[in-house]
């Protein structure tokens, strides 16, 4: 494994970072930061060129999304880093032309209607039926925790279109236009104060069968492929690091509770700092391994897993460190803070990670079956 990035890649992380530390802050101002990125190309580094893209290597990419990720910037859109490749792979030529070029300008934003309330690990056991009438198909069901779906033009939608073949064989992948009559949106509120995610409620919504991306009953390989287009992870670990360095600051010039010194002084906190510290260095290179290996041609399986794993739980270690670093103000949320609030919200944010996009027991498993050679249990 080589330790150093090259030289152009450090000179493009200096461009990156200059570019966030002037353009980001006005986003605030209700600039579109992501439609800046998207004049830049930034948004589609890594498509192929005749699609919109720069073809960047994974090594370039990977220094991009570390950047954005260390800054809390969003780097890449669901239409971008997952939709886009799916149908560039699988689409027909009408879905191409019509949709990559205005994924590729950030002008319409995308949800993922995967998930429904008893199919989540098992995705494959999902139930919204979507059954063919002339034309069209008639979807009825329901999906759960659908981020983004309030305010999304469009759907990549999984629905049963053969419910007598083996579960994995008779799902189909539909790019679902959200204005569709028949489609309700319902919030779900997040203990951090955040909606998020939603319901959202099929009733004989009518697709047209244009819809359909690859085969018909072949959509779990496709569905497949669009969660593998996920790269390294490093977002994962690295959007953590601003916080932890907010905390060693914050105990740094903070008194301690006992009279002397100040809370870093405090051997306790500071070895559990210290802890954490060196729990992202181990988790970086966990996700560097992965964008090495994808840089060589090679397909990383339970390396994804463990950098995924341990990504999501250092979050969540840091955050416990983090509240009992502060103690009881870190219980305040709001501009008057310590830190703006930001340890309690990434504490109850936090929670999440683990869950999303793979649960830690299922990477376990995959980990414990691909990696360590276990029989399954
Ligand atoms: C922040 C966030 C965003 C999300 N966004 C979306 C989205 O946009 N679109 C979408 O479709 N979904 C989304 N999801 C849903 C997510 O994909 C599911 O929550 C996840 O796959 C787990 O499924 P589940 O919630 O049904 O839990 P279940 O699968 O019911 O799991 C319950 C528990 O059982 C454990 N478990 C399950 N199977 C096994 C096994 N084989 N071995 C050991 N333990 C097991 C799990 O680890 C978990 O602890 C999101 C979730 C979160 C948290």
């Amino acid at each position: 494994m080589e330790f150093r990035f090259t030289a152009e890649e450090e000179s493009f992380r200096t461009e990156v970072r200059s570019f966030i530390h002037e353009e980001f802050p006005k986003a605030r101002t209700g600039e579109s930061f992501t439609k800046k990125l998207a004049a830049k190309g930034w948004l589609t580094m890594s498509w192929p060129k005749e699609h919109g893209g720069q073809a960047a290597s994974h090594m370039r990419q990977l220094v991009y999304n570390e950047e954005m990720a260390y800054n809390r910037a969003p780097g890449q859109t669901m239409g971008t880093d997952r939709v886009g490749p799916t149908i560039i792979l699988f689409g027909t030529e009408a879905q191409k032309s019509e949709l990559l070029p205005r994924i590729v300008r950030d002008e319409i934003a995308w949800c993922q209607g995967f998930s429904e309330p008893g199919s989540g690990s098992d995705l494959a056991s999902l139930q919204t039926r979507a059954i063919r009438e002339g034309d069209v198909y008639v979807v009825n069901g329901q999906k759960i925790w659908t981020s983004g779906a309030q305010s999304a033009d469009y759907m990549i939608l999984l629905a049963r279109t053969d419910p007598d073949a083996p579960k994995h064989r008779g799902i189909t992948y539909f790019l679902l236009d959200m204005k569709l009559p028949g489609i309700t949106v319902r919030p779900l509120k997040q203990m951090n104060g955040q909606q998020h995610f939603n319901e959202v409620f099929f009733e004989d919504v009518r697709v047209p069968a244009t819809a359909v991306v690859g085969e018909v009953n072949r959509g779990w390989y496709v569905s497949t492929a669009t969660l593998d287009f996920e790269r390294s992870g490093i977002g994962r670990v690295i959007g953590g690091l601003k916080t932890y360095e907010e905390v060693v600051g914050y105990a740094k010039r903070t008194p301690a509770r006992a009279p002397g010194g100040t809370l870093f002084d405090d051997g306790v906190i500071r070895h559990a700092l210290a802890d954490i510290g060196l729990s992202f260095a181990v988790g970086r290179l966990m996700s560097y391994r992965v964008a090495w290996m994808q840089s060589q041609g090679m397909i990383p399986n339970y390396e994804a897993s463990m950098a995924k794993t341990f990504g999501t739980e250092l979050h969540q270690r840091m955050a416990r460190v983090a509240m009992g670093t502060v103690g009881m103000p870190s219980q305040l949320l709001g501009e008057n803070a310590p830190m703006r609030g930001n340890v309690p919200f990434t504490y109850l944010n936090a929670v999440s990670l683990t869950i999303a996009a793979g649960t830690s027991e299922v990477n376990r498993n995959i980990i414990a079956q691909r990696g360590l050679g276990m029989p399954r249990g």
